[in-house]
């Protein structure tokens, strides 16, 4: 007998090249695994004794959303860094509240960053961050997302960056504590949760760290088997670091001690040049792009049409931080990946709805190096599906010719409370829009009182490091 059997649902499976769309069609789950797909009439007979049946009539089927560089933790800072010029957004309105961050802060920051992706309808995340052991036993297992963990690495300490024109003062003994730390993190949680959970190493990006400490983290990944999730290229703070360092670019920098091939999961690459961006895609460097994040950030749109049309295989996309895009929302993040893009080539043509949503599932998940068991609905794969209800004025119609409207609508209509139901590894996760297990209240309660601790140690200091954004607190204007 199947654990849960959906039927009767317009199905977006990604199979072959497009979104594979199979109208009328059922699902059947058995043990985590989908166990059959095709059209409800054919599979109904068979799966009648189905533990859940699933009416999905009227409701659009996808496999569940990877949401590539996320850093949940930090949604506790949502709204408190942003219209500031790149060179500050670090230094002057995250790190004045980055040092007060405490283990228990990080927590209650990873469980509403989870409840909000996975209520958007994602059911994979590509964290980097810190505190990940306490994070993935209290936060990501419990809460049945799919999580691929990257513990940062790096040798940077409070006082590290007194000046972003002179080189940082490296920590060798933090590195050496942090690698320590990853690489026991490593051995007891890759394949945690049956498989939900897989690691990566995460050197945290080339100006943060000495070539050593980059060398040697590369070593251990390969021995280990595991690629790295890493920042490369993200903008002109990053660009002065590796030019007084190293007298060259950072991806130039990276090929020079061989960091570029498939290897290598490189996320946002704003600051690199159509020549470096070509290098990456053909030496195989799967990549995410940021598009919310870095506009916000840098204001520039990150280069995914440019690696995909140089070539790039594997790409995907990825909601960054709430201080600085706000929200963890992939179906949001679809259409503005989609628009800018369009916008930054002058070309409408560019990453058709069809395509970011294969960005968005199928193919996210070979960026992070798990698409034989995730990223389409297909027989033999987890079972990581949502349902969307699609009987919503900004939904209707739904038409099946001549153009099937339910991916462009999906993409450009859709904000996340279409989501109705999420299933992750065969598990329902929220059923009619209620997650199943977190409870919503305590996690929100939480994420406010642990925000409040912060902002309140780090007002003054964020006031005093007089950012364009304390200047317009200052001014009173928000
Ligand atoms: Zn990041």
């Amino acid at each position: 007998m199947v654990d849960i059997f959906i039927e009767h649902g317009l199905l977006l499976t990604m199979k072959g090249e497009g979104v594979g769309p199979i109208e009328d069609g059922a699902v059947a789950i058995e043990d985590g695994r989908i166990v059959e797909v095709g059209k409800t009439h054919r599979l109904k007979q068979r799966y009648r004794g189905a533990e859940w049946v699933l009416d999905a009539r009227g409701k659009a089927v996808l496999p569940g959303l990877v949401d590539a560089h996320i850093h949940t933790s930090l949604s506790l800072l949502r709204g408190e860094a942003q219209d500031v010029p790149e060179i500050e957004w670090m230094l002057k309105t995250l790190a004045p509240f980055m040092k007060y961050f405490t283990r228990e802060h990080r927590i209650a920051g990873a469980a509403l960053g989870v409840l909000e992706a996975i209520k958007a309808g994602t059911t994979c995340i590509g964290e980097v961050g810190s505190d990940l052991e306490e994070i993935t036993r209290r936060i990501y297992l419990p809460s049945g997302v799919r999580a691929c963990i990257a513990p940062l690495i790096n040798e940077i300490g409070p006082d590290s960056r007194p000046d972003p024109y002179k080189p940082y003062i490296f920590y060798p003994e933090l590195g050496e504590e942090r690698l320590k730390e990853a690489l026991s993190l490593v051995e007891r949680l890759n394949g945690a949760g049956e498989g939900r959970i897989t690691c990566m190493l995460a050197p945290h990006a080339a100006d943060m760290m000495s070539r050593e400490l980059l060398l040697r983290v590369r070593e251990e990944a390969e021995r280990l088997g595991l690629m790295m999730h890493m920042h490369v290229a993200q903008g002109e703070r990053e660009a002065i670091q590796i030019k007084l360092r190293y007298g060259t670019s950072t991806i130039k920098f990276l090929d020079s001690i061989g960091y570029l091939d498939d290897r290598l999961l490189a996320v946002h690459c704003h600051h690199a040049s159509e020549e470096e961006i070509a290098l990456l895609a053909s030496r195989g460097v799967h990549y995410v792009s940021c598009p919310s994040s870095i506009a916000l950030i840098d204001g520039v749109t990150p280069p995914l049409a440019l690696y995909l049309s140089l070539g790039g295989k594997a790409a995907a996309i990825g909601s960054d931080q709430a201080c600085g895009n706000n929200c963890h929302n992939l179906l949001m993040e679809m259409k503005i990946a989609a628009l800018l893009n369009k916008t930054r080539h002058r070309d409408p043509t560019l990453l058709p709805a069809w395509k970011i949503l294969r960005i968005a599932t199928i193919e996210g998940a070979k960026a992070l190096g798990l698409s034989n068991e995730i990223g389409s609905i297909e027989e033999g794969k987890r079972a990581d599906i949502i349902i969307l209800d699609l009987r919503k004025p900004h939904m209707t119609p739904i038409l099946h010719k001549p153009v099937r409207n339910i991916a462009p609508n999906i993409v450009y209509s859709a904000r996340g409370d279409e989501v109705e139901t999420v299933i992750i590894d065969g598990r329902i996760v929220m059923r009619d829009r209620r997650i199943l297990t977190l409870d919503e209240e305590e996690v929100m309660t939480k994420a406010q009182k642990a925000a409040e601790e912060i902002t309140e140690a780090a007002a003054e200091d964020f006031m005093a490091a007089g950012s364009h954004l304390a200047k317009a607190v200052k001014k009173g204007l928000l």
